[in-house]
Formats: C-alpha cells, structure tokens, sequence
C-alpha cells in the first residue's frame, strides 16, 4: 500500500537508482544514513558497511528486514526530522536518500543544523527545491535556502530524472544534487544573526534592503552602497559581511 502521507514515490528504474549511489565519494565519513530507504531501491546499491537506514513507515521496515538481513540491526524506524541532534555527534557521517518531497526543504535544514558531522549528501529532490538550493545570487530561485547551504556546502545540481521513473509518478520533476562540506571556512558567521537578515531581506524580495532591513542597525553608514542592492543580488560574503556588522540588540 502506498501510503501519501509519507510523500512515497518508489524509483522503479535501476540504472538510476545505481547512479544515484554512486555519487557518494565516501571520502570524509564513516557512516552513511539513507533516509526513507522505502523498498531498498538505492539500499542495494549501497557499498557502506556502516549505513544506518531510517525509515517512518512500518511496512516498509517489515520489508526491509525481510528483504536485506544484513541490515536488520541498522534500521531505525523514525521521522528523520526527530532524530535527536546527539545522534550525530563525534561521527563523520555522509547522507543518500529519495527524499519525501513534502519534507525535504526541512530535511536540508536539518542537515544544516548538523553540518558539523555531516560531510556529504547526495539527494533527490523536487526539481524545484534542487534548483533552489543550488542558486547563486541573480537568479530569481536564489533565497534563503541557497544561501545557508551554501555557507557551508559546495553544491552541485546532477542531473534530472522524469516522472516515469517512479511508482507511483510524482507530479513533478526531480532532481539529484550533492553537497559536500566546505573545507575550510575562513569567517564567522553568527546563525541567528544572518538568519534574521536573510528572513527579513528575502521576505520582501522585491525591496531594496535599505527599505527591507530599516528595523535592523549596523555599524554601517546608511549610505553605504550595499543597502541600494536587493537581497537576490548579494552574494554569500555579502550576507556574511551585513551579519558581521550587524548590532547585537534585535
Ligand atoms: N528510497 C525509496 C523510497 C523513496 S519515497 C525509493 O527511492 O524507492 C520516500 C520514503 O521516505 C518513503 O519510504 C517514506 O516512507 C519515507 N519517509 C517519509 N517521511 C519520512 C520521515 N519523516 N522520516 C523517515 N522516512 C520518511
């Protein structure tokens, strides 16, 4: 049975399934988490010793144990998005998956929120968020979520897969995107901070951020040129360098 709640849309076509997996570099991590593994489809592909599958529904875990003994001790039948933040501690951890499309931007936050062990993830998702994340400044799909993944990650958009690859069919395109963990990173950022610039420039994308972002104060003159850009056309150390300057009191 088909459950919709649970956003499930099998992949039927093996060949990508196989491609999928094998845009893992499984360089930096030493445990790999597929999340919503459903009937295995990407599972059997997987070269990992240790992969931890998480799954919501309990059909699918019933199968899955059934399926592939071999990973009967290491599914966790769980909603991804209440796995406690303690579970990624001190690992190195790289991350595949279908995603349920009607939580993926959540799940992206959630990766972001552990961005400290999470090395890599490779992910199918709604074209439209794929195209989202992997936006750089100028285009109109460009937004807060591009910018917080790619303050950490390096993004790349792989390739598309239709429809018809699915049962049942979704009714959009999809997309496989990889993100991989900034090496080094050379400045602070300050989350709350840029988050709230971010929230409040994009949520009136159209305005100038002199407008946009009046409530908040800067160590900045009112001048300065940056406040006549709107919040599409800065790139990512733009938003650091309004972050940085921006005063404590919100
Ligand atoms: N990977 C499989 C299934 C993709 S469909 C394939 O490609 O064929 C999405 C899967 O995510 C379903 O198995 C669904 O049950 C599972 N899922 C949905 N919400 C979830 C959640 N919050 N946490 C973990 N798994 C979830």
């Amino acid at each position: 049975m088909i459950k919709k709640k649970y956003g499930q849309h099998f992949l039927i076509n093996k060949e990508i399934c196989k491609q999928i997996t094998e845009k893992l570099t499984f360089k930096k991590y030493n445990e790999l988490i597929e999340i919503g593994p459903g009937k295995g489809a990407l599972t059997k592909f997987i070269d990992c010793k240790n992969t931890t599958l998480i799954e919501i529904d309990d059909d699918c875990v019933k199968y899955l144990k059934n399926k592939f003994p071999k990973f009967k001790n290491k599914i966790i039948q769980k909603d991804f998005l209440k796995l406690e933040n303690k579970y990624f501690q001190n690992k190195k951890i790289g991350v595949i998956g279908n995603f349920p499309y009607n939580i993926s931007s959540q799940i992206v936050f959630k990766i972001i929120e552990n961005k400290k062990n999470i090395f890599e993830v490779v992910g199918m998702f709604q074209k439209e968020l794929a195209e989202r994340i992997c936006s750089k400044e100028g285009s109109k799909k460009y937004g807060i979520i591009s910018v917080l993944t790619q303050l950490h990650y390096n993004v790349e958009y792989l390739f598309e897969v239709d429809p018809n690859q699915f049962f049942p069919k979704p009714k959009v395109m999809s997309a496989v995107i990889r993100l991989q963990k900034k090496e080094k990173i050379n400045y602070k950022i300050n989350e709350k901070k840029i988050k709230q610039i971010l929230k409040t420039s994009f949520n009136q994308r159209r305005k100038k951020l002199k407008n946009s972002l009046s409530k908040i104060n800067f160590h900045l003159e009112k001048e300065n040129n940056i406040f006549d850009k709107r919040p599409e056309q800065l790139n990512l150390e733009e938003f650091i360098f309004l972050s940085q300057n921006m005063k404590n009191e919100i």
